[in-house]
């Protein structure tokens, strides 16, 4: 059988302001989780359109495509393009889940929720000429799924083949969020057995992982064995976390030693009563400058994530929050306007309160204004998250952010990693072009090194340590 698995690009790809590096870092490993379910017999052709053009003019019996919000309208586009040539046409993803209806009208078979379970099924119905039009994940288990089909990701069209992925969820319930959307109707965070995660990272060349989970540090027990297993294995890695598992015991500090040399966070917001609008429960009470300072004490870079537009936010919120990613030394920083995502509660609760704008799913990429906004107008919001971004990466701010660390080191890090990342889109441009983004994979896992910190690193000052920011 021949079998087409597409990633369509995002919606952002056609932005002017679109930076190809940024959808060049991660292969699409759901699809190539998903191929590993296929026979050995099969011919797959797994296409990622934000790395390669389409090739349309094929002939495949089955289309399996993943659909995110900013991609559905093309998503939609390929399946009635394929359907019409009489390929049979599947279409799941974080999308599909949340709009199952709409998607149903694009494809012979939906699925909702994670593929693991459901895509075996749908293969053994298919060769008995019996698919079902929707299937629903119940079963929520990593157990015994087979390796990954990492032999299909064209990897040096990559910044980070090494993507990886060892649990699924997330312990939390933000109201923004997609994940409770997503997982309902059965468990929401779960892990792989941690043997098989450690035998995953074995079959990765060279030494650097990015770990794609939600929250990393999200199962105690399961990460501190996972890092205890990596410990020897010479990897540096990046993931994400948040602010409480990053103050709670010495899970941090194992995973420093496993290799953890950078962290996403998501500090989101200063103000208590938007985390309590969001949710965010977890980030409440919580001091998130000794979260920042127990990271960079431990060599651990920090890209910080933050949302501009919740209720309690006004004119104020983009200075004081690019200030103080600036001072805390914040390695970089993703912000992001409040999207309320459909079927999330954030969705539910704004649709109630009549708020929602458009449905254009093209404009829910959190750069967008797509709801009616509380203390600030539409414009405002629009105007200072743009302004944000260019602020804080500004080489004055970069300059100050970067020695705002103590050893020299750590400095020179910061001011690399970050200046790499933002200020060279024609060298990025010029290595995706000639396909050689992989091979810049030694530099990162250079600047990812280990920087060996004594206690002067923390960068507040006494009389700060006494009033730490609670919020
Ligand atoms: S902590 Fe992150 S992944 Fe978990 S529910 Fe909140 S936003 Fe989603």
């Amino acid at each position: 059988m021949k079998v087409k698995m597409i990633l369509p690009a995002l919606s952002e790809a056609e932005s002017p302001f679109w930076r190809p590096i940024k959808y060049s870092l991660f292969p699409p490993l759901g699809l190539a989780t998903l191929a590993a379910y296929l026979s050995p017999d099969d011919e797959i052709d797994l296409q990622d359109q934000h790395v390669e053009e389409l090739n349309l003019n094929d002939t495949p019996d089955l289309v399996v495509i993943q659909v995110y919000i900013t991609n559905a309208y093309r998503a939609y586009k390929i399946a009635d393009h394929y359907r019409k040539q009489g390929a049979y046409v599947l279409l799941g993803g974080l999308h599909v889940t949340s709009l199952p209806d709409e998607a149903a009208l694009h494809a012979d078979t939906i699925f909702i929720g994670v593929g693991e379970e459901t895509f075996p099924q749908f293969l053994k119905d298919f060769k008995n000429r019996n698919p079902k039009k929707v299937y629903n994940s119940s079963i929520r288990t990593l157990e015994k799924i087979p390796p990954i089909r990492r032999d299909l990701i064209k990897r040096n069209r990559y910044l980070v083949p090494n993507s990886i992925v060892v649990t699924r969820g997330c312990p939390h319930h933000c109201d923004f969020c997609y994940k409770d959307a997503f997982f309902e109707g059965g468990r929401s965070f779960y892990t792989q057995v941690v043997d098989d995660a450690l035998a995953e990272i074995e079959r990765l060349p060279g030494r650097h992982l990015y770990f794609l989970d939600d929250h990393l540090l999200g199962n105690a027990k399961f990460a501190s064995e996972l890092f205890e297993g990596m410990k020897g294995m010479n990897r540096v890695f990046q993931g994400a976390a948040t602010i409480d598992s990053i103050l709670r015991g010495n899970l941090i500090e194992k995973a420093a030693e496993a290799g953890l040399r950078s962290l996403f966070v998501g500090f989101e917001t200063f103000s208590p009563a938007n985390l309590r609008q969001s949710n965010k429960k977890q980030n409440l009470e919580k001091d998130y400058i000794k979260a920042v300072n127990r990271l960079h004490w431990l060599g651990i870079m920090i890209n910080g994530s933050f949302v501009f537009g919740l209720d309690e936010d006004d004119k104020d919120v983009f200075k004081r929050t690019v200030d103080w990613g600036v001072k805390n030394a914040i390695t970089t920083s993703t912000y992001h306007i409040l999207t309320p995502y459909p079927n999330t509660r954030l969705f539910k609760d704004m649709e109630q309160q009549d708020r929602i704008l458009t449905r254009n799913w093209d404009l829910y990429d959190t750069r967008n204004v797509v709801y009616q906004t509380k203390n600030l107008t539409a414009e405002e919001l629009k105007i200072g998250y743009d302004w944000a971004y260019k602020e804080f990466y500004s080489w004055s701010n970069i300059f100050k952010s970067s020695f705002n660390h103590e050893s020299h080191k750590h400095k020179l890090k910061h001011f690399f990693y970050t200046g790499g990342w933002k200020k060279f889109e024609s060298v990025w441009n010029f290595l995706i072009k000639t396909k050689s983004l992989n091979g810049m994979l030694p530099v990162l896992e250079s600047i990812l090194s280990k920087v060996k910190i004594d206690k002067k690193e923390i960068i507040t000052t006494e009389e700060e340590k006494l009033q730490p920011i609670r919020i």
